[in-house]
């Protein structure tokens, strides 16, 4: 098995560190800081390839796959999990287009979603409980030609800024009586339809969480993602293979900030005369960051391989996203207790690097889900 990337990965990883190290790395802590989104770079992030590396050419993409998408990822996130965790929710609802749209919808929207001209989004998660999908209170009823939606998403990335939301709705029930869902298209501008309450995070600062709003929203029959019925199925998938790929990049690229971080302080902070690296404890530390790092890399693009295959690899993601979330956590504590007092100045990114790796533990699914997946896989490989 291959573990190396591509010639052409590499220079296109080098690319886009080009545009994070003069674009996104001294911005960063100001973003996080003002908890600001820096939506005037969504237009160059087009231009650049970024938003659509994955998306066919036809469509007004790149013709790449979700290694490279993830690559741009784990970039931006060394400096700026906040806007990684923007362009990826972009990029959710661009997924769920891409794999599950019609003809006239793909080629009507995606070529703007690729430039940046258009900003889009999914939003399952409902008061009643994200990790129970089924279970959302949001209807959506046909009357005659047009769907009319009522209902409260809560927590959704790009909230307040999305043109073209991906909504999950309550279309009908099954013969068990159990809820079918559908996923809608809403435009910007919709009538009844809006951001609401805007939610204030203690970490990927810079993306904006909150709710949308539904009150009698009237979309025309053709609104439907994929199937009247099959939203269940739509949104685990892009959510299981796309969210949770982007949540688990988000964090390999703290990993590696972790451990760039520690190794330059450490060299830099000199005790008893000489670099603290010189210290055992402190190269365990050090180590330890590597060690997560290289696991949680090594998890990751294995799992987006996968996909790029054709293959599924919804378990695989879920160990990648598991994994990178409480990998991260540890390795940015770790990398506090390693520069001292230091650890806790704002002035290093070490402190915002841990609020961002805890957030994104239920951003995509929390840690028990995961763990509930990866299970239900294992007893079926393994029996
Ligand atoms: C920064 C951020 C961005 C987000 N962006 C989006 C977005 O763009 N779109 C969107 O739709 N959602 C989004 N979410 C919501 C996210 O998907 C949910 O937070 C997540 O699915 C968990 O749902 P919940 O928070 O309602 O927790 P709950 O589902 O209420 O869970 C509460 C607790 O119960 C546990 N639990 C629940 N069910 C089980 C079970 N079966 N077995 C064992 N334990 C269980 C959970 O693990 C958790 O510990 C975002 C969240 C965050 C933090």
């Amino acid at each position: 098995m291959d573990f190396n990337f591509t010639e052409d990965q590499v220079m296109l990883r080098k690319a886009f560190a080009d545009f994070v190290a003069q674009e996104v790395a001294p911005k960063a802590a100001e973003w996080d800081a003002s908890d600001t989104c820096p939506v005037e770079l969504f237009p160059m992030m087009g231009e650049l390839g970024i938003l659509g590396v994955f998306v066919p050419e036809t469509y007004g993409g790149v013709g790449l796959g979700h290694v490279e998408r993830l690559i741009a990822l784990e970039e931006i996130a060394r400096h700026s999990a906040g806007l990684a965790m923007f362009v990826f929710t972009h990029q959710l609802g661009m997924a769920a287009l891409l794999e599950n749209g019609t003809e006239d919808q793909k080629k009507r929207y995606l070529p703007l979603l690729c430039a940046g001209e258009k900003i889009s989004g999914l939003a399952t998660t409902e008061p009643t409980g994200g990790s129970d999908l089924l279970g959302a209170n949001t209807t959506a009823v046909l009357e005659e030609d047009h769907w009319v939606l009522n209902g409260r998403k809560c927590f959704i990335t790009n909230s307040h800024l999305a043109d073209l939301a991906m909504v999950t709705a309550k279309s009908g029930e099954d013969e068990k009586g159990r809820n079918l869902l559908t996923i809608y298209l809403i435009e910007k501008g919709t009538e009844g339809f809006g951001p609401g309450r805007k939610e204030h995070k203690m970490g990927l600062r810079g993306s904006v969480t909150g709710e949308l709003v539904l009150n009698n929203v009237r979309i025309p029959k053709e609104s439907v993602i994929g199937a009247v019925g099959k939203g269940y199925g739509i949104a685990a998938k892009t959510i299981g293979e796309v969210g949770r790929a982007s949540m688990a990049a988000i964090c390999v690229g703290i990993l590696r900030g972790c451990v760039e971080e520690s190794v330059k302080f450490a060299n830099e902070r000199i005790v008893y005369g000489k670099p603290i690296a010189k210290l055992q404890p402190i190269q365990f530390h050090i180590a330890e960051n590597r060690l997560d790092y290289e696991a949680g890399k090594l998890l990751l693009y294995r799992a987006a391989k996968t996909k790029d295959e054709g293959k599924s690899a919804v378990a695989e993601f879920s160990m990648a996203k598991h994994f990178g979330t409480e990998a991260a956590s540890r390795a940015a504590k770790r990398t506090i207790e390693l520069m001292g007092a230091y650890g806790v100045i704002d002035e290093y990114p070490a402190g915002r690097f841990l609020r961002d790796a805890l957030t994104s533990i239920s951003s995509g699914g929390t840690s028990e889900i995961q763990r509930l997946i990866i299970a239900g896989d294992t007893l079926k490989t393994f029996a």
